[in-house]
C-alpha cells in the first residue's frame, strides 16, 4: 500500500515549526526519522494532511550537560547514543539500550524524540526514560511544559502530547558512580521488539531504587520503593509481588516477564 497524498514542509527554525504545529492543528504532524511514522503512513494508520520534516532544525540535535543532567534534543539518534557521541549520564546504560535496538540502518535515522512520542509499549526508550527519571521538555501553543517520562507515554500509541505540541528534549538525570542497573528483554529475534521487558536501577547516592515491567499493552508500569530490590531477592517473593502488581497479561506473557524480572534481578547482583 502506499501513503495517502500530504505535503512535505521543511521549517528553517523552531519557532516557525511551533507555530506551522500550532495552527495547523491535528492534521499537521511532525516527522523525526520516519522509521515508525512511515510504516503508518504506507498502512494508512496515519494520513496527515501535512508533514513537517523535523530534520533541519539543529535546536533538536542539540546536547546540553549539566552537573546534574544531560539534555538530549528530540533528534538526537540511536546511533548517537549508542557509539557514544552524545554524553552518557547513565553509567553505560542508555549506550546499552541504544544497542539493543532493531538493527543500524534503524538506529541511523530512528530518534529519542521519535520513539518516545510514537509510544510503543514494546520500545526501549518508551520504558528506560521512566527507569531513569528522565523528565520529557515540551514546546506548544501555550509555551513549554515539562512532562515526567513516566507520564509521558498514556497508553499504547497515546503520549501526553497534547494538540500542537512538540517534545523538544528529554532531560536525563546524571546518575552516581556507584548506581546499578540492569536492563532486559525478550525478542524472539534480534531486532524485533520485546515480548517481555523487565528493568531496575539502584542509585545509593540519592537513593533511587526503581523497577519497569515494560511491553505490556499499555504505559510501562513503574514501581518506586526503599528495599524493593533486595525483597525480590526470592523466588517466593519475586512470584507474590509480580502476580499483585496485575497487569493484566496472559500466563504466557506473565511468566516471560517473571524471567525477565528473575535474570534483571540477577544482572543487578553482579553489576558493578
Ligand atoms: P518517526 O517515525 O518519524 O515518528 C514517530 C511518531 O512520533 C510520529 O507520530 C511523529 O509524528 C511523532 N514525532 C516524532 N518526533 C516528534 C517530536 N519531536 N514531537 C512530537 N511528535 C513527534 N524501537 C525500539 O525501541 N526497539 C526496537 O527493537 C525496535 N525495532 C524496530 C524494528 C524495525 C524494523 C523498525 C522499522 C523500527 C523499530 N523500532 C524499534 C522503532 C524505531 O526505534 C523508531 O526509530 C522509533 O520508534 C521512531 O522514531 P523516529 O525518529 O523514526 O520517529
Amino acid at each position: 500500500m502506499k501513503a495517502a497524498a500530504y505535503t512535505l514542509e521543511r521549517p528553517a527554525a523552531l519557532a516557525a515549526l511551533n507555530t506551522r504545529l500550532a495552527d495547523g492543528g491535528w492534521g499537521v504532524k511532525p516527522i523525526a526519522g520516519g522509521q515508525s511514522l512511515g510504516a503508518m503512513l504506507n498502512l494508512r494508520l496515519a494520513q496527515p494532511e501535512t508533514l513537517l520534516d523535523l530534520d533541519a532544525l539543529a535546536e533538536l540535535r542539540a546536547v546540553h550537560e549539566t552537573a546534574d543532567a544531560v539534555r538530549f534534543g528530540a533528534m538526537v539518534t540511536h546511533a548517537q547514543i549508542e557509539d557514544g557521541r552524545v554524553p552518557d549520564p547513565t553509567r553505560g546504560l542508555m549506550p546499552f539500550v541504544a544497542r539493543g535496538i532493531a538493527y543500524r540502518a534503524v538506529r541511523n535515522r530512528g530518534t529519542l524524540g521519535g520513539s518516545l512520542c510514537h509510544a510503543d509499549p514494546a520500545a526501549d526508550w518508551v520504558n528506560a526514560m521512566p527507569l531513569l527519571g528522565a523528565t520529557c521538555l515540551v514546546a506548544g501553543p501555550d509555551g513549554t511544559r515539562e512532562v515526567p517520562a513516566a507520564g509521558f507515554m498514556a497508553s499504547a500509541f497515546e503520549t501526553a502530547l497534547g494538540e500542537g505540541e512538540l517534545l523538544t528534549a528529554v532531560q536525563v538525570p546524571r546518575r552516581s558512580a556507584a548506581t546499578r542497573w540492569a536492563y532486559r528483554k525478550f525478542c524472539r529475534k534480534t531486532g524485533e521488539f520485546a515480548n517481555a521487558l523487565a528493568a531496575c536501577l539502584l542509585d545509593p547516592a540519592d537513593g533511587t531504587e526503581r523497577v519497569v515491567l515494560g511491553a505490556l499493552d499499555g504505559a510501562p508500569h513503574v514501581v518506586e520503593e526503599a528495599g524493593l530490590l533486595a525483597r525480590l531477592a526470592t523466588d517466593t517473593e519475586r512470584a507474590r509481588w509480580l502476580a499483585a502488581q496485575d497487569l493484566g497479561l496472559d500466563e504466557t506473557r506473565q511468566s516471560m516477564l517473571a524471567e525477565m524480572l528473575r535474570l534483571a534481578l540477577r544482572d543487578l547482583e553482579t553489576a558493578r
